[in-house]
């Protein structure tokens, strides 16, 4: 199988990336990926200041897709997520939703074991392996990996597991595929700027859709679709992930404006993803019971 090391290591999402690998629509590709910090934090005793700042949040890739055009979507299902054996949290003064409140800069480590990690004596946290940074080369020329966007990047959103499939619009030739950024585990906003922070290894499907165009990212899950959005308001990206899905509801449903609206009012959800990156992210699910297929 095709495999990506992490070595390849990208810090901005852009369309003069060199691709690592070029491979046919319909390949499966397995990424190495490095944790947020570029595995730079290995004991509780290091200071977060004396990090390289340069080299946090990577992303492995990218990866050039044949056959992908501007205007098409890519799809990405992510087949197998496998997690280090340890993960990293931190609080750092300033960063993060309570970050104006955090006076001393503080590391842990968490141990990944049966399923868990360990965050504290008898306090053990349940893993949900999760992807934080996926996206393909934006429209503009290079959005740094730390940021999310139309393109994905680092949407931080814990939806984003094995099993599910994420579908990206296409703005440059190849799409040039990269992630990183693995949460062990990862709440809802993400509210001290990180999740149980990971490398690990992923191992995606990759497949071009003809005649099919999107804004946003969408993910599918077994049972629902969302689509996210990120905006530096965090209201305007939920107003964003509304209307995308509204427009797929009128379409596929034959329902006006009005009728749509009610009915993503009387059972859409709309949810965060994260508020602590440099944009914030919002997703709209909807369940597979009402909306069956966006395409
Ligand atoms: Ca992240």
């Amino acid at each position: 199988m095709h495999q990506i090391k992490k070595e390849h290591a990208i810090y901005q999402m852009s369309r003069k990336n060199k691709p690592v690998l070029t491979v046919p629509s319909g390949t499966t590709v397995a990424f190495e990926v490095f944790d947020a910090f570029q595995n730079q934090i290995i004991s509780e005793k290091q200071e977060i200041n004396a990090l390289n700042w340069d080299t946090v949040n990577p992303a492995t890739g990218p990866l050039f897709i044949e056959g992908a055009e501007v205007g098409d979507v890519l799809k990405v299902h992510i087949k197998r997520m496998e997690i280090d054996k340890q993960g990293v949290m931190a609080t750092i003064p300033g960063a993060g939703l309570l970050g104006d409140l955090v006076t001393t800069p503080q590391v842990k480590i968490l141990p990944i074991v049966d399923g868990f990690a360990l965050f504290h004596n008898d306090i053990k946290i349940p893993i949900n392996p999760m992807i934080g940074v996926i996206g393909v080369a934006p429209k503009t020329d290079s959005i740094p990996c730390g940021t999310p966007n139309c393109h994905g990047g680092n949407m931080d959103n814990k939806k984003i597991v094995a099993g599910t499939t994420l579908y990206f619009p296409v703005f440059t030739k190849g799409a040039l595929l990269a992630m990183g950024d693995l949460h062990a585990a990862m709440g809802d906003g993400e509210i001290m700027v990180t999740g149980v922070e990971i490398g690990g290894k992923v191992t995606v499907a990759v497949e071009v859709l003809k005649g099919q165009s999107i804004n946003h990212p969408i993910l599918e899950t077994d049972t629902h679709f969302y689509t996210i959005a990120s905006h530096e308001h965090l209201l305007e990206a939920v107003k964003i992930a509304t209307l995308e899905m509204q427009g797929f509801v009128q379409k596929k449903l034959g329902l006006s404006f009005n009728e749509a609206g009610m009915l993503l009012s009387a059972i859409g959800d709309a949810e965060i993803a994260q508020v602590v990156d440099p944009l914030l992210t919002a997703r709209f699910g909807l369940s597979k019971e009402i909306l069956k297929e966006l395409f």
